[in-house]
């Protein structure tokens, strides 16, 4: 399986996180949508982004190890990574981007916004995985 997807991730408590290159980013409570493209091996991906333990590569893989941050909700749709792109530009008039985040090989403003917890119009566009 191959595709986009978003994970739909709850921070339960201010966090204070050093992301790579990025430096230190705080993250207030709430949820927040990230959206990725795996044009292979959708699963595997899915599943390393579920597992707390691994080395940190993505700039997501600093907010998912963090035990304040859980994913609630795995979104997903059979598209090439153009539409990855398209659905992040989307969300910029629905969540506040944390800027930079997620997007170091494209143009995006973010990758991750923190969104409302009515995120029922995602599911418009995309297919619920877990
Ligand atoms: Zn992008």
């Amino acid at each position: 399986m191959k595709g986009i997807y978003i994970l739909i991730i709850r921070v339960e408590k201010e966090t204070l996180l050093s992301v790579g290159a990025l430096g230190a980013l705080t993250f207030n409570p709430g949820l927040y949508a990230y959206v990725g493209s795996a044009q292979a091996n959708l699963g595997q991906r899915i599943k390393r982004h579920l597992r707390k333990e691994k080395r940190l590569f993505w700039h997501i893989d600093y907010l998912l190890s963090s035990d304040a941050a859980k994913v609630v909700k795995v979104l997903y749709k059979n598209a090439n990574k153009t539409e990855e792109c398209a659905v992040a530009n989307s969300l910029s008039g629905k969540g506040a981007p944390m800027d930079g985040f997620g997007c170091s090989d494209c143009d995006c403003k973010s990758h991750l916004f923190r969104i409302g917890a009515d995120y029922r119009f995602l599911l418009e566009s995309m297919k619920v995985l877990s």
